[in-house]
C-alpha cells in the first residue's frame, strides 16, 4: 500500500505542546495523518502496521467506507436524541444483533461508552438485581490478580492491580481477590491444570471466607487482556469456576471488553466454554472498533425486565444507547459479522501462532507465546531457563516497543504491577488481517527481538 497524498501541513514539532503527555520528558510522538486497513501513517509520511489495534480496539482496520457511511447517514438524520424520550432504530437493531450473537441467557443490551463504564454497569445491574431479590446483605465483587477492568473507581476497586491501588486504595473499597491461573510460570508441583484448579479453589475458599451471603459477583477476562498478557485457562477452570459460582448464587461476570466481537475468535470467547457460560457479559472495544467510544452490559432477559418491573435501572449515562454511536456499532459488528472475521480471527490466529513459535526458537528472550484468535501475546525474559524477568531499569519492553516501532510496527505492552507477574507484548492485528500480513508482522518481531538481543548482550 503507498503512502497516501498529505493534505495536512505537516505541525510544528518540538514547540510547546498543550496535549496532555502522561510521562514528564517522553519523546514527541508523531502525529497520526491518516489509517488504511491495518497501516496507520503519520504526518511525515512514515508508515507503521497496527499489529495491536491501538489497544486492541481497532478491530475491522482503518478507513472503514461502511462504517464511514454509516457515521455520515445516522449524523445527518440525528445523531442525539435522549433514551428518555425516544427508542432509536439503530439501538434496536445493534441490541437485536448482538445479543443474538452472544445467545440465550444474554437476551438483553445496555449500551455506554466504553469497557469501564461496562464494567460500572454490570455491577451495578448485579448489585441492584440482588437488592430487588431480597439478597441485599451481597455487595462484595471478587476479581482476580492482576487483572484490569477499567479506570474509573468502581473498576478500580475490582481491578487486581497494587499499584493503582497504591495511589487510589484510599478512595474506594478495594475488593477481594483470588489468583489469576497462569500457565507460564506455575508454583512448583503443579500443572497448568493443577495450579488452575487450585485458583478456582481459592475462589470458592474466599467466597466462604467473605460469607457467600456477602458475596455478588467473580469477574473475570475468559481470555486474558493486557494484564495478564492474553492469559487462556484449561477448560476445567472454566467448568470448575461456573459451578463455584452457581453453588454459592454469586453472579459470574465476564469482561469481554477486549476479548469479545469476534478478537478471540468466536463472537464471544465465552463461547469456547459453552457449559460455563457466565451470567452477565461487557463488551467494548471491538464492538465499534474504534470508530467511536462505545461499551454493553450484556444480561438475562429476566434480571432486566425484573429490574425494569421494579422501577427501572438506577444508573445511565448522557450518551448511553445514544443514535450516532450505536449505528457506527450497528455498522462495525455487522461487517465483522459479513465478512466473517472472527472465523478470519481463528485461521490467522493459528498462523500468527506458528510464526511467533518459530520466532521463540531463535530469540532467546522470548520466553512465552499465548493467546487464543488474534488476541495474543509474547512473554519477555532475560533468562528462558529461570523464567527471569528483567529489571525495571533495563526497560526491555519499552526498547522493543521502540525497535519495532523504529521498523514500522506499534505494539501495545505492559509491565504488569511493576514486573511481578512479567512483562509482554500484545500481538493483535485487526481481525481483517491477510496472511502475507501476518508474515510480515512476525518478520518485523523477529528483526526486533534480534536487535533487542544484539544491544542486550553488548
Ligand atoms: N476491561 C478490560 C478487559 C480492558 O482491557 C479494558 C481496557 O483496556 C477495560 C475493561 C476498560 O475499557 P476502557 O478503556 O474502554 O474504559
Amino acid at each position: 500500500m503507498n503512502a497516501p497524498d498529505l493534505q495536512l501541513d505537516p505541525p510544528p514539532r518540538g514547540g510547546p505542546v498543550q496535549v496532555f503527555y502522561q510521562k514528564p520528558g517522553a519523546a514527541r510522538r508523531p502525529v497520526v495523518a491518516r489509517g488504511a486497513g491495518i497501516y496507520l501513517w503519520d504526518t511525515e509520511g512514515r508508515r507503521y502496521i497496527d499489529g495491536s489495534s491501538g489497544p486492541i480496539a481497532a478491530n475491522l482496520g482503518h478507513g472503514n467506507p461502511r462504517v464511514a457511511l454509516a457515521a455520515r447517514r445516522q449524523m445527518e438524520q440525528v445523531a442525539y436524541a435522549s433514551r428518555f424520550f425516544f427508542e432509536n432504530e439503530a439501538n434496536r437493531q445493534l441490541s437485536d444483533l448482538v445479543t443474538a450473537q452472544a445467545g440465550a441467557g444474554l437476551e438483553r443490551a445496555f449500551f455506554v461508552s466504553g469497557g469501564s463504564e461496562a464494567t460500572e454497569s454490570a455491577i451495578k445491574l448485579a448489585r441492584q438485581h440482588a437488592v430487588l431479590s431480597g439478597q441485599s446483605g451481597r455487595w462484595k465483587v471478587i476479581s482476580r490478580n492482576p487483572s484490569y477492568h477499567g479506570a474509573t473507581l468502581g473498576a478500580v476497586a475490582i481491578s487486581g492491580d497494587f499499584v493503582s491501588e497504591r495511589m487510589y486504595g484510599p478512595m474506594i473499597r478495594p475488593m477481594p481477590k483470588v489468583g489469576a491461573p497462569f500457565t507460564y510460570r506455575i508454583p512448583a508441583g503443579h500443572t497448568a491444570e493443577s495450579y488452575a484448579l487450585a485458583c478456582a479453589d481459592e475462589l470458592e475458599r474466599a467466597i466462604l471466607q467473605e460469607g457467600a451471603e456477602t458475596v455478588l459477583a467473580f469477574i473475570l477476562e475468559p481470555v486474558g487482556g493486557l494484564a495478564t498478557g492474553a492469559l487462556v485457562a484449561c477448560d476445567a477452570y472454566h467448568q470448575r469456576v461456573r459451578d463455584i459460582c452457581t453453588r454459592h448464587g454469586v453472579l459470574l461476570i465476564h469482561d469481554e471488553v477486549m476479548s469479545g466481537v469476534g478478537r478471540a475468535g468466536r463472537f464471544l470467547a465465552s463461547h469456547y466454554w459453552p457449559q460455563a457460560m457466565p451470567d452477565i457479559v461487557t463488551l467494548a472495544k471491538g464492538l465499534a472498533a474504534g470508530y467511536t467510544p462505545l461499551g454493553a452490559v450484556l444480561a438475562p432477559a429476566s434480571m432486566v425486565d425484573a429490574i425494569a418491573q421494579a422501577g427501572g435501572f438506577m444508573h445511565g449515562y448522557t450518551y448511553s444507547s445514544n443514535p450516532l454511536s450505536c449505528a457506527i456499532g450497528l455498522a462495525a459488528v455487522s461487517e465483522t459479522l459479513e465478512r466473517r472475521l472472527p472465523e478470519n480471527a481463528a485461521a490467522m490466529g493459528r498462523r500468527l501462532d506458528g510464526r511467533l513459535r518459530e520466532i521463540q526458537q531463535r530469540r532467546r528472550v522470548l520466553g512465552d507465546v499465548r493467546g487464543r484468535g488474534l488476541l495474543m501475546a509474547i512473554e519477555i525474559v532475560k533468562d528462558r531457563g529461570a523464567r527471569e524477568t528483567y529489571a525495571a531499569h533495563e526497560q526491555a519492553i519499552a526498547r522493543i516497543v521502540s525497535l519495532a516501532m523504529d521498523r514500522g510496527l506499534l505494539l501495545y505492552s505492559r509491565r504488569t504491577a511493576e514486573g511481578r507477574y512479567g512483562e509482554w507484548l500484545m500481538v493483535a492485528p485487526p481481525l481483517t488481517v491477510t496472511a502475507q500480513e501476518i508474515d510480515d508482522i512476525a518478520q518485523i518481531i523477529d528483526d526486533a527481538l534480534a536487535a533487542f538481543e544484539a544491544q542486550a548482550s553488548n
